[in-house]
């Protein structure tokens, strides 16, 4: 029998309220968005009937989908790699992209914007090959040449862990991310206040939190996989 999503998302909060009083952080500033690519659009309303403001999805087509279903009672998010030439189908339901990460892919979300949209900068700070984002030299520079296209904020930056059981690992590619953004906000960017970081998945969101995240991605434990 499948949990339903309200006693997972309990189970979620309580955990992630011990990781924040570890830290001294207040639970209210941290978001969930539950990731929804493995699940149904039932499963997808269910979490938003539980109490989940934000819904995430990687494919074209699971958004696109789920948003005529639900329609825009949440927030949506794009969290997986985007073609650019998706970036028209998708660009006036999602409220925020997070796999920003190079300027031609920047260029086509501006051309087809038709009101501010908003980015986090996806980057690799692990430096796995297999992983998308770019890398941390490259961070201020990419930013500062984002100026130009005035329908992108740059609201915060996301980065996925390495996949190892090695918790230190995990808690120094969060920890860099927060430096990196550290490093953003001291620039004073109006286009680029970059409040925000996006990191924690099922597996690692507690470090995620005790490292600074404001929004958690979470599949698996909190919908769960059905395919
Ligand atoms: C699938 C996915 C998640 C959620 O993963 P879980 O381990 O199921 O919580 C988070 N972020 C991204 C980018 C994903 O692709």
């Amino acid at each position: 029998m499948t949990t339903s999503v309200a006693e997972n998302l309990m189970e979620l909060n309580k955990k992630i309220s011990a990781s924040c009083e570890r830290v001294g952080r207040d639970i209210k500033d941290i978001n969930i968005i539950a990731v929804t690519k493995y699940v149904s659009i039932n499963r997808a309303k269910e979490a938003c009937d539980s109490g989940i403001f934000h819904l995430g999805e990687n494919y074209e087509e699971g958004i696109l989908n789920k948003h005529q279903e639900l329609n825009n009672k949440v927030n949506w998010h794009f969290i997986g790699s985007l073609q650019t030439r998706k970036v028209k189908n998708i660009i006036d339901i999602v409220d925020y992209i997070h796999s920003l990460d190079r300027l031609s892919l920047a260029k086509e979300i501006n051309k087809r914007a038709s009101k501010e949209v908003k980015c986090f900068i996806q980057v690799n700070v692990s430096g796995e090959a297999s992983k998308h984002g770019i890398s941390p030299d490259e961070l201020v520079s990419f930013i500062k040449m984002l100026e130009e296209f005035s329908f992108i904020k740059i609201v915060g930056l996301m980065t996925m862990a390495p996949f190892t059981d090695d918790k230190a690992v995990i808690r120094a590619c969060f920890r860099k991310l927060k430096e990196l953004q550290n490093n953003v906000q001291a620039l004073s960017l109006p286009f680029a206040p970059c409040q925000e970081l996006s990191m924690g998945m099922s597996n690692d969101f507690e470090i995620a939190v005790e490292e600074g995240a404001t929004f958690l991605r979470i599949g698996t434990s909190l919908v769960g996989k059905e395919f």
